[in-house]
């Protein structure tokens, strides 16, 4: 069950422009805000901070500046440009995307809020961030910074994961959406902003809020207490051995068949069971091999997180494919949890 609240949401609009003209970070996204290049820094961000995105953004607009291009990209290109990023289902989704405004739109996104929602990987907050941030229409964008800043003032006590309590805050903020023009797309970076840079999850600096004197979690003296999250859930743990194969041609690295990262490049790796390093690499397929040394590493996903054991291997040969060590800095993606067995070796 969530709880409603009366909160008066309109009282929050007029302050927080003005705080946003004058507080705004100057970031590359905010530049020609085309609803090719907001899509792209909006899924960027839903991966990372802002500091991080800038690079990846700048890097990635410089490669593909147009949707036309993201559309026509060759696929391992395209995951080099987001690697570091994690959650490459996103931008393989982001390419169907693309392909789909150039070859049923003429390379123009679409404006409705339902035939933006058709397009693969883009969601709820998504749709809204390019409607009113690209297009100046009154469509709330809210992310976990907006909802936090949202349930804080209204001091509202809902489990913010739950769809009804975010279906009220988005109907509450469309009702006091600005007229349509760049005001809609002000206000909705407005409450990004202040969720990013003044309304943070812990230590929230109130002083310098715009919305200080109409904040009830301030007034109760209690807001660490907003926004209410959900349980946590344990992460499963899996043990998983991951081979670093050196042989006189290159270093081996193949695309994973199944689970996580599914289609992805990978270091050969295999779930640990009871099985020896050297039994896993035999039954692999490598033959005349000589572990050299191991080093542990870890890696969180979601959902699940990776012990890993990553065994330094030289061979003569093995069945995998081989790059050097060029092409594997240069050309070749692979997923961070595998990247990191590269130190200091490549
Ligand atoms: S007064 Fe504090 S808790 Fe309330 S919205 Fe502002 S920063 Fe957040």
């Amino acid at each position: 069950m969530i709880r409603t609240d009366e909160y008066g949401y309109e009282k929050i609009v007029a302050p927080l422009l003005l705080w946003y003209g004058e507080n705004k970070r100057d970031l590359p996204w905010r530049h020609d805000p085309t609803p090719y290049r907001v899509w792209v820094s909006e899924i960027m961000l839903q991966q990372t901070r802002v500091e991080a995105a800038k690079e990846y953004y700048l890097r990635f607009l410089s490669a593909l500046p147009t949707v036309q291009d993201l559309a026509a990209c060759e696929e391992e290109k395209l995951l080099k440009l987001w690697e570091g990023l994690g959650y490459y289902s996103r931008v393989r989704n982001m390419q169907k995307a693309a392909k789909i405004v150039v070859e049923k739109y003429q390379g123009n996104f679409p404006q409705t809020e339902k035939e933006l929602k058709n397009l693969p990987g883009i969601g709820d907050y998504t749709v809204g961030a390019i409607r009113s941030i690209a297009f100046h229409k009154r469509a709330p964008a809210v992310d976990g910074n907006v909802f936090r800043v949202l349930s804080r003032i209204s001091a509202n006590a809902s489990d913010i994961s739950e769809p009804a309590y975010r279906a009220f805050l988005k109907e509450k903020l469309q009702k006091v959406y600005p007229e349509e023009g760049v005001r809609c797309s002000d206000f909705t970076q407005a409450l990004m902003e202040l969720g990013a840079t003044v309304c943070k999850p812990s230590s929230p600096d109130c002083a310098l809020c715009p919305l200080q004197n109409l904040c009830k979690a301030k007034e109760e003296g209690a807001v660490e207490k907003y926004p209410v999250l959900p349980e946590k859930k344990a992460k499963r743990v899996e043990q998983v051995a991951v081979f670093f194969i050196r042989t006189p041609k290159g270093i081996a690295v193949r695309k994973r068949e199944g689970g996580i990262l599914k289609g992805m490049n990978e270091l050969p790796s295999m779930i640990a069971g009871e099985s020896a390093p050297q039994e896993m690499l035999l039954a692999m397929g490598v033959k005349e091999f000589e572990i050299e040394r191991e080093r542990k590493f870890t890696h969180i996903f979601t959902h699940i997180k990776w012990e890993m054991t990553c065994y330094y291997v030289s061979a003569l040969t093995c069945p995998f494919p081989v790059y050097t060590a060029e092409q594997i800095r240069e050309e070749i993606s692979l997923p961070t949890a595998f990247k990191q067995c590269l130190e200091g070796e490549v």
